[in-house]
């Protein structure tokens, strides 16, 4: 597929051209994956973040959020909840929060690995090279880290510069590739709609997925937070629908900045979202790909499920400990933020068995 053919799937909008285009995903799914599905239990280790990302309920500049950084006992915990419940991995997920120091993060690996036979995926944001390297030798499988959109200008706009080491976009992707090179497995992934992307952008992240050839490619649909910058900006908006650009630009610019506007904007919903895990699919057969959180918050009953059904092969439960899951709020009502974990792992298993799957067992790399 180019990148013609992709924008016109993502415009597809023929009911029965759409069945049989997730009906093919699914098959190629089955194929090269089969019908196990990867359970991943996600903690998340820290909600203090140095950044200040446009579109995030964590970034540093939002002042009223209650900060946390688990425990390396409250950690272990998620770990041993992991094993118990039969999963192959464990997510560790933070902020860009430098106060995880490299040597903290390297004993919680080599501990989980000495105690559960569990794979350890980070997604700790950008890191230091050397900090990398430790984690890696401490035995971490895979690596996270989203790049969001390859829109360059875009990428700007929305990830704010924190300093003399940040990467940029071009050096994110370099971040995949040295990750890659360390060892590990690599992941990332972009949001669907995100203010300012056009179908032609979207259908370029597809391409890049490809160029990189992820391991593990997790996609949301984005999800307004009213307390940052983009989400204030987008409640303007939707008090002046059919501004023309000239119009909507001049009415954001009096939230402060300066939104991006598209001509053609993405829809930031789970249809385009199901498009994407089945294009993606179609594109890097033999990748992981989960039906992602974003996607389960925007339907609850049948987010997840759908996702599994559209091709994807991976869900995470969150098995962070309750009393801190709220605070881990990157959008708004994200999904289980009030369950225990027993009752996460319940529903992520019901929902396995009702798009017709079965829990998956070991760790669930990739194979190629
Ligand atoms: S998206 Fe990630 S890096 Fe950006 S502000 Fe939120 S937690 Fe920090």
């Amino acid at each position: 597929m180019n990148e013609k053919e992709i924008v016109k799937w993502l415009r597809e909008d023929d009911p029965d051209r759409l069945t049989e285009l997730f009906r093919k995903a699914d098959a190629v799914r089955r194929d090269h994956v089969g019908d196990a599905v990867h359970l991943r239990g996600l903690v998340e280790l820290s909600n203090i973040c140095r950044r200040n990302c446009l579109y995030c309920g964590v970034r540093a500049g939002h002042s009223t959020v209650e900060r946390y950084r688990l425990t390396a006992d409250e950690v272990m915990q998620g770990a041993r909840l992991a094993s118990e419940f039969g999963y192959g991995t464990l997510v560790m997920q933070a902020g860009e929060d430098f106060g995880l120091e490299g040597e903290f993060v390297a004993d919680l690996i080599r501990r989980i690995k000495k105690e559960y036979a569990l794979a350890v995926t980070l997604s700790l944001g950008e890191r230091t090279e050397a900090d990398w390297r430790l984690w890696r030798e401490a035995g971490a499988d895979r690596y996270l880290i989203r790049f969001e959109t390859c829109n360059k200008d875009l990428f700007r706009v929305i990830h704010p510069p924190v300093g003399k080491d940040d990467l940029g976009f071009e050096g994110r992707i370099g971040a995949l590739r040295v990750l890659r090179g360390l060892g590990y497995e690599i992941g990332s992934g972009v949001m669907i709609g995100i203010p300012g992307q056009t179908y032609a952008d979207l259908a370029r992240d597809l391409l890049m997925f490809r160029e990189l050839d992820l391991d593990m490619i997790g996609n949301g649909p984005y999800l307004a937070h009213p307390e940052t910058p983009l989400g204030r900006a987008a409640e303007v908006l939707a008090k002046n629908p059919g501004a023309p650009t000239d119009e909507r630009r001049r009415l954001t610019a009096e939230v402060g900045f300066d939104y991006p506007v598209s001509d053609d904007p993405v829809p930031a919903d789970n249809l385009t979202a199901f498009k994407v895990i089945a294009l993606t699919r179609l594109l890097l057969p033999d990748s992981n790909i989960p039906s992602t959180t974003a996607i389960a918050t925007n339907d609850r009953l049948h987010g997840r499920v759908t996702g599994l059904q559209s091709g994807a092969n991976v869900v995470m439960p969150n098995l962070t400990p309750t009393r801190y899951r709220a605070l881990y709020e990157i959008y708004p009502n994200k999904s289980a933020t009030t369950e225990s974990p027993e009752e996460t792992h319940r529903t992520a298993i019901a929902q396995i068995i009702e798009a017709g799957r079965i829990p998956g067992t070991g760790p669930g790399g990739r194979i190629r």
